[in-house]
């Protein structure tokens, strides 16, 4: 039997990350050929939000510019990969067995938490594509039954691509600044030391658990696709630091991989 593939959080920072060069863009340009080729990929990005759960079931979904005032050259971009209709249906199926009622959207797109990463990951956009939606009003608890759900299609070959953000607070926002806060490393270690302890409970009750936790998001929605990645990787799931760096001051661009 093949070995499952490994789940991934990655932090996508601002829309422009893929027009600029940094470290959080050299680590994701690098990161598809480290994971080699998955089979599909589903997505769970911090911005696709619903009540419930939502799986993309588009044949051709569009590029989607879902953000305002930036350079021209951004809203140029397409990341033209087939959808993936099939994982769509199984995805759905999956949720059900589960107890999760959960519902398929034949007009979503990618949303730019999805295209940014995918696009450095895999440019020849040659792997299928579906996103499933996070639930702000769900707790983390929610989101890793979530991901437990999801489990299966790891053994298929799907990579499960968590997209927010690991320090997520836009009034700490200093476009280009090299300086972070306290408050930001701080999270970042907490988060480090729960996720390399496998400690999922940590995880599911966050906010609860760390204090700097607010400060580093105020919304949940750029931590939901955290926890849903790691439920995914299993009860024991192993994690491993792939990336590490801070952009625009206190915007966490830290990316982990996942195996149960
Ligand atoms: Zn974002």
């Amino acid at each position: 039997m093949p070995v499952p593939f490994p789940t991934v959080f990655v932090s996508h920072g601002a829309p422009t990350l893929i027009l600029e060069d940094s470290p959080g863009r050299a680590f994701l340009a690098g990161l598809g050929a480290r994971l080699g080729a998955a089979s599909a990929v589903l997505a769970v990005s911090a911005h696709w939000t619903t009540a419930q759960p939502s799986v993309s079931s588009a044949e051709r979904p569009a590029t989607v510019h879902d953000f305002h005032g930036f350079p021209r050259a951004l809203y140029e971009l397409r990341y033209p990969a087939p959808g993936a209709p099939d994982l769509a249906r199984r995805t759905l199926g999956l949720l059900e067995a589960a107890g999760l009622r959960g519902s398929a959207d034949p007009d979503q797109g990618l949303d730019h938490g999805a295209w940014v990463p995918l696009m450095l990951m895999y440019p020849e956009a040659d792997i299928p594509v579906a996103q499933v939606s996070v639930q702000p009003g769900r707790s983390a608890a929610d989101h890793v039954a979530l991901g437990r759900a999801l489990a299966p299609l790891r053994d298929e070959g799907v990579l499960i691509l968590g997209s927010g953000g690991a320090v997520h607070n836009l009034r700490a926002f200093r476009p280009g600044s090299t300086e972070s806060a306290p408050w930001a490393h701080g999270f970042a270690r907490w988060l480090d030391a729960a996720l390399t302890a496998g400690d999922v409970d940590a995880v599911a009750h966050w906010t609860e658990r760390c204090p700097e936790a607010r400060l580093a998001h105020p919304t949940d929605e750029h931590f939901l696709p955290l926890p849903v990645v790691l439920g995914a990787a299993g009860d024991r799931p192993r994690a491993e630091r792939l990336h590490d760096s801070f952009e625009h001051g206190s915007i966490g661009m830290q990316a982990y991989a996942f195996r149960g």
